[in-house]
C-alpha cells in the first residue's frame, strides 16, 4: 500500500510540473546504447541540433539520431522550439564490449588490394555508397515498424573487430544471416531505393534503402536485385535475393544500417531474430 501511494504522489508531481510549465513537450529517452537509435519528438517547427548535424524534423515533430559503435558516454541535443525557447538534453550512452572475429583463407587480393585499377574502382564505389548515405530527406518511413529482411542463423554481428587473414581490419558493421542463395530479402521498413549496384568489389550485389531523416539500410552480397533506384517500397516487400557475391566465404545476407555516416546496429531497431518454424 505504501508503495502504491508513493507512485500516485509521484505521478501527481509530474502532472503538476507539466501543467505549471505550460511549455511544449520534448520527448526523448533518458538513455541509449552504443550503436543504437534514439527516436524523439518535439513540437512541429522545432530545430534539433546534435554534434554539428541539423536534424530533419518530420511533420509530426519526429526525429531520429543514430549512435555509432564507439559513441561517447554522454551525448547532447539542442532543441530550439518554435516559440524561441531552447532545451538542451543530455543522454547517457551505455558502452558495449565487442568480439574479435577472425576470418582466414580469403584471397589476398581481396584483403589487401594492390592494383591501381582495383583501388580506383574501390574508391569510386565507396563514394557512391557515401553519397547515398548523405541523403537528408524529411520522410519518417522508419515509423512503419521493423521486421527482419530474412530469418535464419546469425553468423556475424555488429561491431566485431575483424582480423582477415591475420590482419586487423575495419570492424564489422552489419549483421550477417547465413541463408542460401536465392532466399528472398524483404524490406525491413518502408523506404525509397537509393542505390542499386550489381557488382561492387567488396560487397557484390548492393542495394540501399533510405528510410528517411538520414537513416538507411544497406544489403550486401546479393545475387539478384528486384527493385530499381527511386522506387518506393513498403515493409515486407521482396526487394532482392541473397547471394555470395563480393568478398565472402559463403552465401549470406549482410544487413547494415546507417544514420548518415554513423553505423548503427540493426538488432537494436528490429529486436531479436524470430524463432524459425
Ligand atoms: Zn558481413
Amino acid at each position: 500500500m505504501i508503495h502504491r501511494a508513493r507512485v500516485v504522489v509521484g505521478l501527481i508531481a509530474v502532472l503538476v510540473a507539466g501543467a505549471a510549465s505550460g511549455e511544449p513537450r520534448v520527448q526523448l529517452p533518458d538513455s541509449a546504447r552504443q550503436g543504437g537509435l534514439l527516436m524523439g519528438q518535439a513540437p512541429a517547427g522545432s530545430r534539433v541540433v546534435h554534434d554539428g548535424y541539423e536534424l530533419a524534423v518530420g511533420e509530426p515533430g519526429r526525429f531520429v539520431v543514430g549512435l555509432d559503435r564507439d559513441a561517447p558516454r554522454r551525448i547532447k541535443l539542442r532543441i530550439q522550439l518554435p516559440d524561441g525557447g531552447e532545451r538542451v538534453r543530455t543522454i547517457d550512452v551505455a558502452q558495449r564490449d565487442y568480439d574479435v572475429q577472425r576470418i582466414d583463407g580469403l584471397p589476398e587480393e581481396q584483403v589487401s588490394p594492390r592494383s591501381e585499377e582495383l583501388l580506383a574502382r574501390i574508391r569510386e564505389e565507396a563514394a557512391q555508397v557515401r553519397q547515398a548515405r548523405q541523403r537528408h530527406d524529411g520522410r519518417s518511413d522508419y515509423l512503419s515498424g521493423w521486421q527482419w529482411p530474412v530469418t535464419g542463423r546469425i553468423s556475424g554481428i555488429y561491431g566485431s573487430q575483424r582480423i582477415l587473414n591475420g590482419k586487423p581490419r575495419q570492424p564489422h558493421y552489419g549483421i550477417d544471416i547465413a541463408v542460401p542463395t536465392g532466399t528472398p530479402v524483404k524490406a525491413p521498413a518502408d523506404g525509397v531505393v537509393s542505390l542499386v549496384h550489381d557488382e561492387m568489389f567488396f560487397s557484390g550485389g548492393t542495394l540501399m534503402l533510405d528510410h528517411g531523416q538520414g537513416l538507411s539500410s544497406t544489403f550486401l552480397h546479393l545475387s539478384r536485385i528486384r527493385v530499381e533506384a527511386g522506387q518506393r517500397v513498403t515493409r515486407g516487400d521482396i526487394i532482392a535475393e541473397v547471394g555470395a557475391t563480393g568478398r565472402v566465404t559463403g552465401a549470406h545476407l549482410d544487413w547494415r544500417m546507417s544514420w548518415f555516416d554513423r553505423r548503427v546496429d540493426p538488432t537494436q531497431v528490429v529486436g531479436p531474430m524470430p524463432k524459425e518454424d
